[in-house]
């Protein structure tokens, strides 16, 4: 699967311990992130990380462009509530297009973990499927 981490200033800390503490679930995963967010989760794990620009100049909006391609399969977005943000359109945005493409989407340390949980289990096979049907659909 295709997973994608963002983490506000604030919230960085905590997303190092997250992915830390499910380093092996995501080792067999394909890894994206904004910069600074991919840069602090390699320096924490042996992880590589797939990073794009940093968030405030345009890496939720590259994210949101794989999404909208079919080509994210779940988003780990840890916000922070308490801080205005510069980009704050960019973050709404791609929270939109998560919701317009159906992709499992965590802004919490709470929600994350579930769906790091149902991604051990199994739970995204459907992805799969409806990736199968984008690339027929686009072939044909
Ligand atoms: P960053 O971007 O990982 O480059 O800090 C995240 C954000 O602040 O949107």
């Amino acid at each position: 699967m295709n997973i994608a981490f963002i983490a506000h200033d604030k919230k960085k800390d905590d997303m190092v311990q997250f992915v830390i503490a499910y380093e092996q679930v995501l080792s067999g995963h394909q890894l994206y992130s904004t910069g600074t967010t991919g840069k602090r989760i390699m320096e924490a794990t042996a992880l590589k990380v797939h990073r794009c620009q940093s968030g405030p100049l345009g890496g939720d909006q590259q994210i949101g462009a794989m999404i909208a391609e079919n080509q994210m399969d779940c988003v780990i977005f840890f916000k922070d509530p308490l801080t205005a943000q510069p980009h704050e359109p960019d973050i709404t945005a791609l929270i939109r297009l998560c919701d317009v493409y159906c992709i499992p989407l965590a802004t919490n340390i709470a929600t994350a973990e579930i769906l790091l949980r149902g991604l051990q289990r199994g739970d995204f096979q459907w992805r799969e499927i409806v990736k199968g049907k984008t690339k027929d659909a686009e072939s044909s």
